[in-house]
């Protein structure tokens, strides 16, 4: 399927205008001269002011490098502004609304809670703002240059960057630009534009009454449980059975469960073919197709009366308007730029770190890489990288998931099967031991060998998402299943299963 992006640049203009008086004077004083077109120069310049472009730039100016950083939009990226931060907010709401059905189990007269999706969404976007001035002051006191502006690589023989008219140049450049989420167009489905993204739910003025989400990954899932939850009608398209269909299947079994008993309206093998919109709202016509059911059935049918129509399809890279190939680095087929795995492009003296690269889409990952790159550049240490294997993920679903390291499949598929040993158990938390509300913990542990090394850890149930970082710390020191079997468990948590599983 083609994807079409979503413009989201600021025009130079209306970006220079918004500039604090300080800011412009630092700019007038630093910047080339468009007369003789003489780049400033820094010993490290950054396209994306990010999770990794953030980290890169100051871990290097705390290593003594002249930095600057190039951003179009705001300061954190996308975690910051439309992704972990104000997901994580929403996802603590929904958290509220599921523990009232639980208050009166445990004794709590609720009687007459009322929800306001505006106060809610005012003190996320103060707390956004806030975050936002932070990091514009840690990129002042590490005396950091920030550019406002959109950068694009000249055709100049040396690497150089271009932003609203004036050139900078570095020996090393980093690109960290990130990703936005992909979108159809309207050739592909009619009426596709009439949707929003994950962007957009940012924007949400209030809790829609109707919501269709479409897509199976990590977006989809927790966009969905957040509106469910706090009580608007979900409905969730995926093509397949199932959701989350990279992890294990235990996983992807259970969450797919758990999202229909949370009340999300499952809509499988299913695919959106238009969009339209009528007084009432936005009708959003559905194709099903049983791939199990030989005579090739279709089923067509129709969601009315939408107002918050999500696509939730995937993300692609903001590559598109750098001038890359003209600079001579290269992208794969969706866009995602070719890094080796000390972050080096196919151009010398060009790095990239985070989402633009296409692996492990999350903001820890881009922070290490920009700091280990950081350190390879202005500390000398040669060997400075990240290590990509065992990185550990939460998906804020209902419950939530932790999982880290090789999946089953994964593992049989690396090992052998008969190098592969699997303990897996379910159970219902003691906290709904008083409660009418019931939702299953389950654990599973991947293990390899005859050490039985713990290769993979996936689980989801209540407080998955705060037990995982423990048990990957010992994941990645290569604890074995004995080594968990050695340690006391903890009790009464969910935890203490994993040192218990026979
Ligand atoms: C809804 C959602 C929820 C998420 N939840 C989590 C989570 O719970 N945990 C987690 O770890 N990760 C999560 N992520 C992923 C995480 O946000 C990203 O992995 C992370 O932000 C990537 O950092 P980055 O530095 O690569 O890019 P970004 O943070 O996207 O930063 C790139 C920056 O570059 C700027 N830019 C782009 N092009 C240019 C240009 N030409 N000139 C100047 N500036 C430019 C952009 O405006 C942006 O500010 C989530 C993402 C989304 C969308």
């Amino acid at each position: 399927m083609r994807f079409v992006r979503i413009c989201r640049l600021l025009s130079a203009r209306s970006a220079s205008l918004a500039l604090p008086r300080h800011e412009k004077t630092i700019r007038r004083s630093m910047a080339s001269d468009p007369s003789t077109g003489e780049p400033t120069r820094f010993d490290f310049l950054v396209i994306g002011g990010g999770s990794g472009g953030l980290a890169g730039a100051r871990r290097a100016a705390e290593l003594g490098a002249k930095t600057a950083v190039i951003e179009n939009h705001k300061l954190g990226g996308t975690c910051v502004n439309v992704g972990c931060v104000p997901k994580k907010v929403m996802w603590n709401a929904a958290v509220h609304a599921e523990y009232l059905h639980d208050h009166s189990d445990y004794g709590f007269d609720v009687e007459n809670v009322r929800f306001s999706w505006e106060t809610l969404k005012a003190k996320r976007d103060a707390y956004v703002s806030h975050l936002n001035r932070i990091y514009r002051n840690n990129l002042d006191k590490a005396k950091i240059q920030t550019i406002h502006g959109h950068a694009t690589f000249t055709n100049d023989p040396e690497p150089t960057v271009e932003v609203n008219g004036r050139k900078y140049t570095a020996p090393h450049i980093l690109i960290a630009t990130g990703g936005q989420p992909s979108v159809l167009s309207d050739a592909e489905v009619p009426g596709a534009h009439l949707g929003i993204t994950s962007d957009g739910f940012f924007e949400l003025e209030r809790l829609p009454k109707r919501s269709v989400i479409v897509g199976a990954g990590y977006i989809a899932v927790e966009m969905a449980g957040i509106l469910s939850t706090l009580g608007s009608k979900t409905s969730l398209v995926i093509r397949q059975t199932g959701v989350l269909r990279n992890f294990d299947a235990f996983i992807s079994t259970n969450c797919t469960k758990e999202l229909q008993n949370t009340g999300v309206d499952l809509w499988k093998n299913s695919q959106v073919t238009s969009v339209s919109k009528k007084d009432s709202g936005l009708e959003v016509t559905i194709v099903t197709k049983d791939p199990e059911k030989k005579n090739d059935e279709e089923k067509i049918s129709t969601i009315q009366e939408v107002d918050c129509l999500l696509w939730a399809i995937g993300r692609q890279p903001n590559t598109s308007g750098l001038n890359l190939t003209e600079l001579g680095v290269d992208t794969d087929e969706r866009g995602h730029i070719v890094v080796d795995e000390f972050q080096n492009t196919s151009r010398s003296g060009i790095y990239a770190v985070g989402d633009v690269c296409g692996k492990a889409l999350l903001t820890p990952v881009a922070i290490a890489a920009g700091r280990k790159l950081a350190h390879r550049l202005f500390e000398n240490k040669k060997d400075s990288k990240l290590d990509y294997s065992s990185i550990p993920t939460v998906v804020f679903s209902h419950p939530p998931i932790g999982t880290v390291g090789l999946t089953e499949e994964e593992a049989v598929k690396l090992k052998g099967k008969e190098n592969v040993k699997i303990y897996k158990t379910s159970f219902t938390p003691m906290y709904y031991a008083l409660t009418t509300r019931k939702s299953p913990c389950i654990m599973k542990l991947v293990c390899v060998g005859k050490e039985e090394t713990v290769m993979g850890l996936h689980m989801q149930g209540l407080g998955c998402d705060e037990m995982l970082q423990g048990f990957a710390v010992a994941i990645k020191m290569g604890a074995t299943k004995a080594d968990f079997d050695r340690t006391v468990a903890i009790h009464p948590t969910s935890s203490e299963e994993f040192v218990t599983m026979r």
